[in-house]
């Protein structure tokens, strides 16, 4: 069988380049091809000997995932609906910004963690991305847009893991794809701008700041474990108390000096001044309990509704108030812009829409296929570095 190559990140093309009986530099030319270029094909890396591009092609190949659909926002986003097979489709977002590019990326088709108030909980869990699946989509978005928009330079400066799936379910996949994005022969992602979102997989919180000390942001959703356990069930393994513990040991590492901490705003289940208050005390506990204030941005996210979920979203005027209690308290607080919502792009919305699971041609019909068109040029973020 063929090996497709943007399974590997730079170390573990090396080694595969050595199976092969290469020299292991080989791999760094082969390696910024792919990433890079956008390297489709092996005739195009004019640079590699002839002997060398026709052992490759005997071997291996580039396969990025096959795209069902593709919508634009009025707002400029992008969210693009990719095959993987056995029925399943993942989403990709692209959300561009005066000053960066960002790209929401999918970690799992569907997700086990089942919280309440998310689409892809709802949908349940399907199966783990391999790392090609993951890269793929930045691959994919990046080498399109570059074309689309005729540009050399960087168009993703930002690579968010918030997309469908719990990323630290899903350790092993996500570690190289993560690697792939940070090098500076694949994708030079700064750590600071590469974030990966979870509901608090503690064990592996620790583990990924051992591997990849990315930007680490905490789905927190509520500030006692009663109300936790309903919401995001993982929180029955793992309470708060071990998540801040979690929390507290990664800032040893992270990139940043504080740990991002999103809260979803459901109307009437979450959002009294009392659980901010909570919050406060959850993250700046009384002197005589001995534990450290820990360092915290607070991320509040008005609720996406969807039908299935019953839920609706926190009044404007609630989410301000419960803003205005945690900046009081000398929080850092904001309240995320929805982005795409016109396009289903939007956090906790992304569902991959699948009809049922077991029966391709039915879902296939089912997707709306938008013809691929160019979005507004003035949209276009900066490829900024950190
Ligand atoms: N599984 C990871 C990453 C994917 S979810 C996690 O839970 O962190 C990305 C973010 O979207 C999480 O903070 C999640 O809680 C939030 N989210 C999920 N459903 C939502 C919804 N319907 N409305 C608003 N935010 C939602
Ligand atoms: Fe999974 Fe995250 Fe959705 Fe919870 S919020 S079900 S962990 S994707």
């Amino acid at each position: 069988m063929l090996v497709n190559l943007l399974e590997f990140d730079l170390e573990h093309l090396s080694e595969y380049c050595e199976s092969l009986g290469e020299k292991r530099f080989r791999a760094t030319q082969l390696f910024r091809w792919i990433h890079q270029r956008g390297a489709k094909s092996f005739d195009q890396m004019t640079d590699l000997a002839k002997s060398l591009r026709l052992l490759l092609e005997s071997n291996c190949t580039i396969t990025p995932l096959k795209v069902l659909s593709r919508q634009n926002s009025k707002d400029g986003t992008i969210k693009w609906l990719f095959d993987v097979g056995g029925g399943d489709a993942i989403e990709t977002v692209f959300i561009p910004e005066y000053d960066r590019g960002t790209l929401c990326v999918s970690s799992q088709a569907g997700c086990a963690v089942g919280c309440v108030f998310c689409s892809t909980g709802h949908q349940g869990f399907s199966r783990n991305l391999t790392t090609a699946e993951i890269i793929s989509q930045l691959w994919f978005v990046e080498h399109t847009l570059r074309e689309e928009f005729a540009r050399q330079d960087r168009i993703i400066s930002n690579v968010v893991m918030m997309g469908m799936g719990e990323p630290l379910q899903n350790y092993s996949a996500l570690i190289p794809s993560l690697k792939t994005m940070l090098s500076d022969h694949g994708y030079g992602i700064s750590r600071r701008r590469l974030t990966v979102s979870t509901s608090g997989v503690v064990p592996m919180i620790e583990r990924l700041g051992q591997d990849a000390p990315v930007a680490l942001a905490v789905s927190l959703h509520a500030p006692n474990d009663a109300l936790r356990d309903r919401l995001v069930p993982l929180n029955k393994k793992y309470p708060l108390s071990e998540l801040r513990i979690a929390c507290e040991s990664y800032l040893a590492v992270a990139p940043r000096d504080f740990i991002t901490f999103e809260y979803c705003m459901l109307d009437g289940v979450n959002d009294t001044l009392l659980h901010a208050q909570e919050i406060l005390d959850w993250l700046r506990p009384p002197p005589f309990s001995q534990l450290r204030a820990l360092p915290a941005k607070v991320n509040l996210i008005p609720f996406n509704p969807f039908p299935a979920s019953g839920l609706k979203c926190s009044p404007p005027e609630t989410v301000k108030e419960f803003a205005q209690l945690l900046l009081n308290a000398g929080i850092v607080t904001t309240v995320r812009k929805t982005r795409g919502d016109d396009i289903d792009a939007a956090c906790g919305q992304l569902a991959g829409e699948v009809l049922d699971r077991t029966d391709v041609s039915t879902r296939m019909s089912k997707q709306k296929v938008i013809p691929l068109t160019p979005v507004n040029l003035s949209r276009l973020p900066v490829g900024t570095t950190d």
